[in-house]
């Protein structure tokens, strides 16, 4: 039998980042050399000024690097700036995005504390406003951020295209003697909707380092297409998002698929997971599944991982399954505390599985490991900690003498590392 040689350069590997123009929100870097962003974006009414302060320092405390809110009413626009403010006496400093649609002009023309207190402003080139006033309002809006020195996010989303952008695409695509598909014609009026909009915003005088660009649309091959071409045509710094992704599995798998192939192939500097929450779901669920895609992908660390076997009919019990799901929700509710305490803990790798197939292998992989006992094993639970067999675990507390090593092995290496630092 012949073995094929490798493929240069070996598939897995992801590309490099392609190099975008940096921009500064708030005191967060988004592009250039800077590690992707996480962002997300609140459901409360921006005006319930309550609602909408628990849930940001939420987000914030999950891991959102960047938080969206809308702006979408005067009443809106005037909670902004005691937003900010509540939200700076309880210590979180999470740069806030204004969301505005139709009247975003105006409300931060009127509500100066407003345009002031954000850190980004986001328009919709879509519905900016319609006809003669399109540019006009447009550029009203990137007046106000040269004014007070913000970013601005060019956000397409096909939902909401430009409607005369994309007649003219389709009538001049009519005059072809061999027309695009009309999907393939939106595809363009999204990516020249975002070109023309920031080409619009430079000329009134912002300046690169101001401009974000984003292109959502709501099917994975379609975000794909978007972004690579995009990605080609500007080197401006490219938010990542699939829209409407939808609920639960369905919005996750079809979010990291469209997401991991760009960020695997260097296309993106920030990313958001629009995840429909369940009624009075939680709403930080999409920054857990931002983190995790990043994390899964090796472009970032922000929680230990947790290698977990699927089981199967070695399984005696569910003690591996229960075990498992302990360590990992231990891990999240300590993680605040630890990210202050233990600097560098992110990294740590956990195993458990459930026999000895794939036990020991997995665990000697991970910086601590247990392997429990299958069906017909000696009830015994080998525990590897940086790859060699410290211990045995026997009887009824293995769980939670697995939990305590696992504290204890924490505790020596990166609290040891805080002392020494
Ligand atoms: S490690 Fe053992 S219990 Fe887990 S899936 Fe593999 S064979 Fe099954």
């Amino acid at each position: 039998m012949t073995i094929q040689a490798p493929i240069e350069p070996l598939l897995a590997d992801p590309l490099p980042r392609r190099p975008t123009v940096g921009v500064r929100v708030g005191g967060v870097q988004v592009g250039g050399s800077a590690p992707v962003v996480v962002q997300s974006m609140t459901n409360t009414d921006t005006a319930d000024v309550d609602s909408t302060v628990a849930q940001v320092a939420a987000l914030a405390k999950a891991g959102s690097e960047i938080v969206r809110i809308t702006v979408d009413r005067d009443e809106a626009a005037a909670a902004v700036p005691r937003i900010r403010e509540r939200l700076e006496r309880l210590g979180v400093y999470v740069p806030l995005v204004g969301d505005f649609h139709y009247i975003g002009h105006k409300l931060l023309a009127d509500h100066p504390a407003c345009a002031e207190a954000l850190a980004k402003y986001r328009i919709n080139p879509g519905n900016v406003g319609f006809k003669d006033k399109k540019d006009r309002q447009f550029i009203e809006i990137v007046e106000t951020a040269i004014r007070w020195n913000k970013p601005v996010r060019i956000g397409v989303n096909w939902g909401s295209l430009d409607q005369d952008l994309l007649t003219r695409l389709m009538d001049e695509n009519q005059a072809l003697a061999q027309p695009r598909s009309a999907r393939a014609v939106t595809r363009e009026a999204i990516i020249q909707s975002a070109l023309l909009s920031a080409q619009l915003a430079e000329e009134t005088g912002l300046s690169r380092d101001k401009i974000i660009l984003s292109a959502k649309v709501s099917q994975v091959q379609d975000l794909i297409a978007v972004y690579r071409d995009l990605s080609r045509r500007t080197d401006l710094a490219l938010h990542l998002g699939l829209t409407e992704a939808g609920m639960g599995t369905k919005g996750i798998v079809a979010s990291s698929a469209a997401m991991g192939i760009l960020l695997q192939e260097g296309i993106g500097d920030t990313i958001r997971v629009s995840l429909t929450p369940e009624p009075g779901g939680d709403r930080t669920r999409e920054v857990q599944v931002a983190q995790e895609l990043l994390q899964v992908m090796g472009f970032r660390q922000f929680i230990p991982i947790v290698a977990a076997c699927p089981g199967c009919g070695r399984t005696t019990s569910t003690v591996f399954q229960e075990l498992a799901e302990t360590i990992q929700n231990d891990i999240r509710r300590n993680m605040p505390l630890w990210r202050e305490r233990y600097p560098g803990v992110e990294a740590l790798n956990v195993a458990v599985m459930g026999c000895i197939v794939n036990g020991p292998g997995e665990s000697k992989h991970a910086d601590i490991g247990i392997s429990l006992p299958g069906t017909g094993e000696t009830p015994a639970a080998p525990v590897f900690v940086d790859g060699k067999k410290t211990v045995t675990l026997r009887g009824p507390n293995i769980a939670a003498e697995f939990q305590a090593m696992v504290a204890d092995y924490i505790e020596a290496r990166f609290g040891t590392r805080t002392a020494a630092e």
